[in-house]
């Protein structure tokens, strides 16, 4: 796949523990196509970029083009690029994101100071291991 995709920084989280709940059920069919296309080809070159993105076109929260959460989420995605040190627009494979993402934030236990008022954390917590 040469397309660039657009993922807002705080999905990579998201991505690692989606199990088929969300907003609504046409937002996680969605995404879970998301996930499964780039799963299936993990080189795609993603563009990390605080902006609605190839998840957000099927949320209910996405009222026209704009997060309805838009400052929360804001703050989980400054937090995503802050912690695993890479700019806004930054573009890497699929692979190399989930694994930053999973090395900086999963793994030494920060994801809870990252998105621990999310409405979803409980899904979350109880597979990040801490
Ligand atoms: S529109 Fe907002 S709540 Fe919906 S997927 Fe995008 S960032 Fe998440």
């Amino acid at each position: 796949m040469s397309e660039v995709i657009i993922i807002r920084p705080h999905h990579g989280m998201c991505f690692q523990f989606y199990e088929g709940k969300g907003y609504s059920e046409e937002f996680t069919d969605h995404m879970g196509k998301v996930i499964h296309m780039l799963e299936k080809e993990p080189d795609t070159k993603l563009k990390i970029s605080i902006r609605e993105d190839a998840v957000c076109g099927n949320c209910p929260n996405n009222a026209e083009g704009s997060c309805k959460s838009r400052d929360k989420v804001i703050r989980y995605d400054k937090a995503v690029l802050d912690i695993c040190g890479i700019q806004n627009d930054a573009e890497l494979s699929y692979r190399d994101f989930l694994e930053l993402v999973s090395r900086k934030i999963i793994k030494t236990g920060k994801r809870k100071d990252v998105c621990g008022d999310c409405e979803w954390d409980y899904i979350c917590g109880k597979n990040d291991g801490f």
